[in-house]
């Protein structure tokens, strides 16, 4: 089939009329031929593409016909989504390729690595690219494009596109974010009228919460490359690693009223562990967006507010890897026509951008082939040198005490494709600094406090230990590490002196023990925590048990001691923890077994407040920490049906980040009531400003930090001057009373946490209270201002207050963050555990 311009000019005058509805060659570039047996899109699904938003099965189906039809496509499997869902790469190169491809990649793969790439061939090797679409699932136009991107790489015909698809091997993830885009297109569909009312006004412009951006958990993919708390993200980073592709596509959309970016983004805001020439080579391949969105018309940027600081993102993430990741833009529709500043913008046009788009990109990475391996050989051979140069030769890790913390640790790194390996010293670990992906580790490892500039697209660091409140030095020799540690798995525990005890306890240090005290509770056994420390010393044990011991007495229990044992083993598998026997309640040090300090725990009724005007990654947060790490049913409601519900059947209440406005004053004396008759309330980041203006609390925030007034700032320059106060994401430090019970399972007093908000409470004037606080020098890691530095210094990060028999628990920053907080996840979980016990027994804190 050939095709004529004048066949275009004729589309343009229909598209005028029935916008919705465009022919195939409205997307195409012209004078293509393209082979008829290949099934096009619409003779697949029924409709055009832009007709209707595809969904993820019909997605999938199209790539599995397309792999099956075409001699030059495969397709891949990486992984499911939670909701089990297909991830995918529909992978494109020519026939003959196609029978090499394992080699190709074995080739390519010692491209990447310094000890074998001087031998490699770059003039014979094929470039890597991966179009990536629709991370975030209600940016539906990039998954959309996918169809015509599949099926142009599988149609086009003659000597240029097999030419292509000799020196390329392209794939193509057609949605990174199967469960958003399910919950948006289904949206999108369901409100699409035969007359389109392009009114912004439109309820299906508006989605409800919590919107088809984020995942199942509504965890935002786009910031999960490094942090691999996902399944998604873990298969995509696997083949990322495995493929190390040259140039990687994230196609995304933004506000409807904008045009369309492509990158680079802002020079001075790059990461300044990514080599100058990958901005250079970002800009030669811009050439190529700029030459084919001219030809179509297509008003767009470059250069300007986006940037590749952060190394979770899909389009930065390849530039610390050797490869470019390309960030596309484009207005976003979210439904079929949307008015906007810039006319009306349909569907089928956005479309149409973000696949001209992976087609310039796809012949960009062509004509840049050797240039862009080299980069990449460079970008590998440069990293060994700079490690051999480095006077660090390797980080050294781990937590004596809490082994389930570092197998993650470990699991994370090693998700990296970075070596771990043993170290001398009893639970360490090394990571050498002289391996393929040193940059990468750098930007793990190191502590950031030197800045070019001061605005951030998203946070300012995201250092790994830290975030695992995991100890760590650095070292200048490689003298006592061991052997390298292969795929690690959870190591089970055990049961130490199990014959007939008297009780059984266990520590609270483990990452996991919260699991095995929650699967206990739900047995209905009784169980109690140790408010106090203690030593048990008989002949075949001695061993110290710390604040927040967990104590399982054998006598009195409704389970019989085989079937209680048979519960403490399955606990040991699944949370790795280490349960010990005890013969005797006598403790040679501090309190005994039977200790009015040691006090009963219940097991955990959990409402979350969710919908509205709630943070759902704040919810998302909390709900995946519960679900996923420590097995405890939550129950979710919206916030509307407090009014409703019988709050008594609750012992803890969450209110995530957000206002709660819509509760009215019955509702919030309600829930005021429930506090006084012994609920644990805990309120977290924003929601203790609502707590605060409906007198559940007293604090004031500070005013934060200002740019100083006295000093004309350029009109121009006002929104830089303005982000320079702002904390988009640093690590201060806090310190905690080791004997709260929220300090329960930490050995070290002081502690990293994240902050994200330049929001500062200050001490309250009450006695009732009792804090966690910044330290006098907090900042450990990442962008803030002195002046809010200052300001942060010394304030609260959590408080709690006695209100009635309840307990109100105030934590103002981040302690769940993205997944990858483990650090201070206990300090929440023991929010939930412990709350309802603080002030209980003899002990008053
Ligand atoms: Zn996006």
């Amino acid at each position: 089939m050939k095709r004529s311009t004048s066949l275009i000019l004729l589309l343009f005058l229909a598209i005028g009329n029935f916008a919705q509805k465009v022919d195939l060659n409205y997307y195409l570039p012209d004078n293509i031929s393209l082979n008829p047996k290949i099934p096009t899109p619409e003779d697949f699904l029924g409709f055009q593409v832009g007709e209707w938003h595809v969904s993820h099965d019909q997605l999938v189906s199209y790539m599995k016909l397309l792999a099956e039809k075409s001699d030059r496509a495969v397709i891949q499997e990486y992984g499911r989504s939670y909701e089990n869902r297909l991830l995918l790469h529909l992978i494109f190169t020519s026939p003959k390729n196609q029978k090499d491809l394992d080699e190709l990649k074995k080739a390519h793969q010692n491209l990447c690595d310094p000890s074998k790439s001087s031998k490699t061939n770059i003039s014979s090797m094929p470039v890597i690219v991966l179009l990536g679409y629709s991370v975030h699932g209600n940016e539906a136009s990039g998954a959309n494009a996918s169809l015509l991107s599949a099926y142009y790489l599988a149609a086009a015909e003659g000597a240029e596109i097999e030419r292509v698809l000799e020196n390329s091997i392209i794939l193509i993830d057609p949605c990174l974010n199967p469960d958003g885009l399910t919950r948006f297109t289904t949206w999108a569909n369901m409100h699409k009228s035969q007359q389109i009312s392009p009114d912004p006004n439109n309820r299906a412009f508006s989605e409800p919460w919590p919107g088809g951006r984020t995942n199942h958990y509504w965890f935002d993919l786009n910031r999960d490359y490094l942090l691999l708390a996902n399944p998604e993200s873990i298969g995509r980073v696997q083949k990322l690693q495995e493929w190390r592709p040259n140039v990687v596509t994230d196609h995304h959309e933004m506000g409807s009223n904008s045009s369309f970016f492509f990158q680079p983004g802002v020079q001075s805001r790059n990461n300044p562990l990514t080599p100058d020439k990958n901005y250079i080579l970002t800009k030669k391949i811009a050439f190529y967006h700029s030459e084919t969105l001219n030809k179509i018309g297509s008003l767009y940027y470059s250069e300007e507010s986006f940037d590749d600081y952060y190394f979770g993102k899909g389009s930065s993430y390849p530039d610390i890897n050797g490869g470019i990741g390309i960030l596309f833009e484009q207005a976003s529709v979210r439904g079929f026509e949307k008015e906007t500043v810039n006319g009306k913008l349909t569907f089928p046009f956005a479309i149409r951008n973000q696949f001209r788009v992976s087609l310039s990109t796809i012949n960009a990475s062509y004509a840049l082939k050797n240039e862009l391996l080299n980069y990449q050989k460079e970008f590998f051979t440069s990293g060994i040198k700079e490690a051999s140069k480095s006077t660090v030769k390797a980080y050294v890790f781990g937590d004596k005490y809490d082994y389930g913390k570092t197998y993650e640790f470990i699991k994370l790194l090693q998700g990296h494709h970075i070596q771990v390996y043993k170290y001398s010293t009893k639970d360490s670990y090394a990571v050498p600094l002289k391996q393929e992906n040193y940059r990468l580790i750098r930007s793990f490892f190191e502590p950031v406090n030197k800045f070019k500039d001061s605005t951030f697209y998203d946070v300012s660091t995201w250092n790994l230990p830290m975030s695992f409140n995991m100890p760590y030095v650095s070292i200048s020799n490689k003298n006592n590490i061991g052997d390298i540690i292969n795929k690690i798995e959870l190591q089970p525990g055990k049961i130490i002196s199990e014959d007939i005890p008297y009780a059984y306890v266990f520590k609270w240090d483990e990452y996991y023990a919260p699991r095995a005290l929650f699967k206990l509770l739900k047995a209905g056994l009784t169980i109690k925590v140790s408010t106090s420390e203690f030593t048990y010393n008989e002949k075949d044990l001695k061993e110290e048990f710390g604040y927040g011991t967990i104590l399982i007495p054998v006598n009195n229990q409704k389970l019989s001691h085989d079937k209680i044992l048979k519960l403490l083993k399955e606990c040991t598998t699944e949370s790795g923890i280490y349960i010990y026997g005890l013969k005797t309640g006598w403790n040679s040090e501090g309190i005994d077994l039977g200790s009015p300090k040691f006090i009963a725990l219940n097991y955990p009724k959990v409402l979350i407040l969710v919908g509205n005007r709630v943070s759902s990654r704040d919810a998302g947060e909390i709900w995946h920490l519960f679900d996923t790490r420590y097995k405890l049913p939550i129950t979710m409601s919206e916030v509307a049906r407090v009014g409703r519900i019988k709050l008594t059947n609750y012992s803890t209440i969450i209110l995530p980040g957000g206002s709660y406005s819509e509760l009215d004053e019955a509702a919030i004396i309600k829930l005021k009531n429930w506090v006084k008759s012994g609920g644990n309330l805990i309120a977290y980041k924003s929601a203790n400003q609502w707590l605060s203006s409906n007198k559940f609390i007293d604090i004031k925030y500070k005013k934060g930090a200002k740019p100083d007034t006295s000093i004309q700032i350029n009109y121009v320059n006002k929104s830089k001057e303005y982000s320079k106060q702002l904390v988009s994401g640093a690590i201060f430090e806090v310190n905690m009373d080791l004997t709260h019970p929220l300090a329960y399972g930490y050995h070290n007093s002081k502690i990293p946490v994240f902050k994200t908000t330049a929001n500062i409470v200050e001490f309250p004037e009450s006695t009732d209270y009792k804090w966690f606080n910044y330290s006098t020098n907090p900042l450990l890691s990442g962008y803030a201002s002195d002046e809010n530095i200052k300001q942060i210094a010394k304030t609260p990060f959590l408080l709690v207050k006695t209100m009635g028999a309840g307990k109100i628990i105030s934590i103002f920053d981040n302690t769940n963050f993205r997944g990858v907080w483990y650090g201070t996840n206990k300090i929440f979980c023991n929010a939930v555990i412990f709350g309802p016990i603080i002030n209980s027994g003899r002990s008053r804190y």
